[in-house]
């Protein structure tokens, strides 16, 4: 991320009082090692800062909302917490089931979805 984009995020978190401060210096330094093209997990902030899911949620939609991130779906295996590599881009285009490979078992897709992001402006020149 460019610093003029971490200028900002940091000027909308502050705007919208998500963060305290010292956990928007932390959110802002983690987040600037994301580049456009990467995958951005709200679990990794959220152990990282160590605050609660709905605030992660709450920052990282600001910034899709702004047109920094975009927002995906993946489906994980509720057991073994492995992916299915799988992402999908509207709640339409994913399956009923997906299958895990470590568990031989079916997944109910729906139950086992999380909201990722990928960061599309990262500030930078193509
Ligand atoms: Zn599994």
């Amino acid at each position: 991320m460019s610093p003029d984009i971490l200028l900002r995020i940091r000027n909308l978190l502050v705007d919208k009082g998500i963060l305290d401060n010292e956990i928007l210096d932390k959110f802002v330094l983690k987040i600037k090692l994301y580049s456009k093209g990467k995958w951005l997990y709200p679990g990794t902030f959220k152990r990282h800062l160590g605050v609660s899911s709905q605030v992660i949620y709450n920052a990282l939609n600001l910034l899709n909302k702004d047109g920094i991130l975009d927002t995906y779906y993946e489906v994980y295996c509720p057991k073994c917490a492995k992916t299915s590599g799988e992402v999908y881009n509207t709640i339409s285009e994913i399956p009923e089931e997906v299958y895990c490979e470590i568990c031989n078992k079916d997944i109910v897709a729906i139950d086992s979805t999380i909201m990722i992001y990928k960061v599309v402006d990262d500030g930078n020149e193509e």
